[in-house]
Order: C-alpha cells, then sequence, then structure tokens
C-alpha cells in the first residue's frame, strides 16, 4: 500500500499574483485519485514536528523567533512566503510528512510526501521558498533513532541542495549528492559530497546518460540503508526558473530509473517533490504525478 503524506495545510493560501504555484498541491492529490494511482485512503495527514526532534537539524534560536514569528524582513523576503502561523504550520507538518514518509518506506520500500523536497533551508535561515529543511530532519531523526546508519541524499532537482549540504558537511553518515543547474539559483554553492553540474539546455539524453553512470557506482560506495529523493521537476525545458532542456518523458525516466535503483538494491526510498516551475499548472501537476506513478508500477 502506498503511504502518501498529505495534508489540506499545504495548501498555503497566498497573496494574489504570488508567483510560487501553490495550488499544485491541491491537484496532485486530486488527479491521482482520478487516476487510481492511489486511493483516498492512501493519503495520510502528517501531525505538527516535535519540537526535540527539530532541534537535530535546525537551531533553538531560528525555532524560537520562527514560532513566534519575528523573523526580520530580509529573512522573510528571502524565503519568499509572507510569514504567518499558517505557513510555520504548513512546514512542521510537511516535516513530519517526510519523516512520516520515511518510517513507511522502511515496510514497504517506498513512501512520498506531497510536498517538501525544502533543500535550501540552513540550521538557521531558509530561503528559495524553503522555511525548514524536511530531509535532513527526517534524517537526522532515522539517524537519532537508529532507524538508519548511512543515508544517501539523491536531490535532482534544478537548484543545488545547498542547504542540505551544509547541514551534513561535517556527519559523514549522510553522503548529499546534489546534479543540478550549473548557472541556476544558488549563485553561491555549497559543496555537497559529490555535485554534478549540468550545462544550460541539458537534454534526455545526456541528463540520462549522467544519472545512469552516477547513481549506481554512488550507491556502491556509499552502501546506504536509506535514500531520501528530492525529485523536483523543474528540470524540465519549459520551466521558468531552470535552464535544462528536459521533456516530460525524460523527467519520467529519471524518476523510473531513481526507483528501479532503490528497488534493485533492496534501499527503502522516501520522496519528497521539490520545485516545478513551469508556466501552466498542468505541466508541473503531470510530471509529479508521473513520479507516483513511476513509484507504484516498480514498487506494487
Ligand atoms: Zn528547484
Amino acid at each position: 500500500m502506498l503511504h502518501i503524506a498529505w495534508s489540506p495545510e499545504f495548501v498555503l493560501p497566498l497573496p494574489e499574483g504570488h508567483r510560487f504555484p501553490m495550488q499544485k498541491y491541491e491537484w496532485i492529490p486530486e488527479q491521482l485519485c482520478y487516476e487510481g494511482i492511489v486511493r483516498e485512503s492512501d493519503l495520510k495527514y502528517p501531525e505538527i514536528a516535535a519540537l526535540n526532534h527539530l532541534q537535530w537539524t535546525h537551531t533553538n534560536e531560528y525555532l524560537n523567533r520562527l514560532q513566534q514569528q519575528k523573523l526580520t524582513q530580509a529573512e522573510i523576503r528571502k524565503i519568499g512566503f509572507p510569514l504567518s502561523e499558517a505557513l510555520v504550520e504548513r512546514e512542521f507538518r510537511i516535516l513530519q510528512g517526510t519523516l512520516d514518509c520515511a518510517y513507511a518506506a522502511m515496510k514497504s520500500g517506498i513512501a512520498l510526501n506531497i510536498a517538501g523536497g525544502t533543500h535550501h533551508a540552513f540550521a538557521d535561515r531558509g530561503e528559495g521558498f524553503c522555511v525548514l529543511n524536511d530531509i535532513a530532519f527526517a534524517a537526522n531523526v532515522l539517524l537519532h533513532e537508529k532507524i538508519a546508519s548511512k543515508i544517501l541524499v539523491v536531490d535532482l532537482d534544478v537548484h543545488q541542495g545547498n542547504g542540505t549540504a551544509a547541514l551534513f558537511n561535517t556527519k559523514s553518515e549522510v553522503f548529499t549528492f546534489s546534479m543540478h543547474g550549473e548557472k541556476n539559483y544558488p549563485m553561491h554553492k555549497e559543496q555537497s559530497n559529490l555535485d554534478i553540474e549540468l550545462p544550460d539546455g541539458c537534454n534526455d539524453k545526456q541528463y540520462l546518460k549522467t544519472l545512469q553512470v552516477n547513481l549506481p557506482r554512488l550507491i556502491d560506495d556509499v552502501q546506504p540503508d536509506f535514500i531520501f529523493y528530492q525529485a523536483g521537476v523543474d528540470i524540465l525545458e519549459t520551466d521558468k526558473l531552470g535552464r535544462l532542456g528536459i521533456t516530460p518523458k525524460g523527467c519520467e525516466t529519471r524518476d523510473r530509473f531513481v526507483f528501479e535503483q532503490c528497488r534493485h538494491n533492496r534501499i527503502p526510498v522516501a520522496v519528497s517533490m521539490g520545485g516545478g516551475y513551469s508556466p501552466e499548472l498542468k505541466t508541473i501537476v503531470d510530471a509529479h504525478v508521473n513520479t507516483f506513478r513511476q513509484a507504484a508500477l516498480i514498487f506494487f
């Protein structure tokens, strides 16, 4: 049975004209149920993440100011969402959603969060639509609870997973792998354990070949007992923020390849959605839905 983390609170009301496609969090579960890829009963509402768990990833000072809504205007501007109680609750639920997926994946092989992939959040700050780091949060809980001992983060969003890289740069139990556009945000990149930078306009063939050469080798070298997959669909050629030339088919093949590797090596995988900024919401939703479709095909 698929475990899908989702909550109505994921759909944060935004001011008119805001450039973030928030509606995707409403459309994806609808489309998944409509196509029969998931049943409504597969959608599991996450609770609010526990503060003692949060402290393993974020500083108390940042968490306190976030909860009291005392971030500075500059900090809020960098995040890109208006600061509100609803935003804080949403982020706490998204983090718990990814952790719930990790627990579920330990049993069934895979689970997916219809949000998350907030890889631009650091220990003490957020940026680029990311307030708190869901993958780092869940990875730290798995390590503390000794559920996993070696974790691989596969971050295939078009933007570098700079927050995740920085959060784990001194932690040998987590290997961070980010494959992203060389010229994309963030301009200042952190150092992941493995960064692969792709040129502007990179096509399906070049992209998939790079992934197919590197991922199996990486799994062999790192020998992870858990994988977090950030499945951003901003690699699409239509994406407003991405600079690559990947077709929807290429994006789907990417997801299938990652899942085949996890399945073949019997490594549980928790998936976070990541970014997607194509001008048509339908393009974004279709690409995310493909991720779930491939997950269901490969694992069930
Ligand atoms: Zn992105």
